[in-house]
């Protein structure tokens, strides 16, 4: 990898940390919406259920990113962690903080799914009336 590709995606990695670090801030806001109304309320709660499964997203997302910055620094950046291949400059491009190769990615993708689907999501939608 030369210096200036390097630093490109140096850039797209601190753009990405105060991002997601922003949308962390922010999490805040959602405390401060309460409404008399126990229907409203409900449909509030479970809006914020939902809110904090994507700020636990957001939160895995700011480690990753942080992790990458941290291999810069090291200078294993680019190297998949899992078995040592450099990671290809298209995979980069799309994700800068990957940090294995697609093929190793695949492989941890599958025993993901060989746990048990994530039914997070459907959990937290209301339920049709
Ligand atoms: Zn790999």
């Amino acid at each position: 990898m030369t210096q200036p590709e390097r630093q490109k995606f140096h850039e797209m990695l601190l753009t990405k940390q105060t991002e997601l670090q922003d949308r962390l801030a922010r999490r805040d806001d959602l405390e401060v919406q309460v409404s008399p109304d126990e229907f409203d309320a409900r449909l509030q709660l479970v809006d914020r259920e939902f809110q904090s499964g994507l700020l636990h997203q957001t939160a895995l997302d700011l480690r990753q990113v942080r992790s990458a910055i941290q291999r810069m620094n090291d200078g294993s950046f680019g190297i998949c962690g899992e078995c040592d291949e450099v990671i290809s400059m298209a995979r980069l491009n799309v994700i800068p903080w990957a940090n294995y190769c697609v093929k190793c990615q695949e492989q941890i993708e599958l025993a993901k799914q060989q746990e048990g689907p994530d039914d997070r999501t459907s959990e937290l939608v209301p339920g049709s009336e």
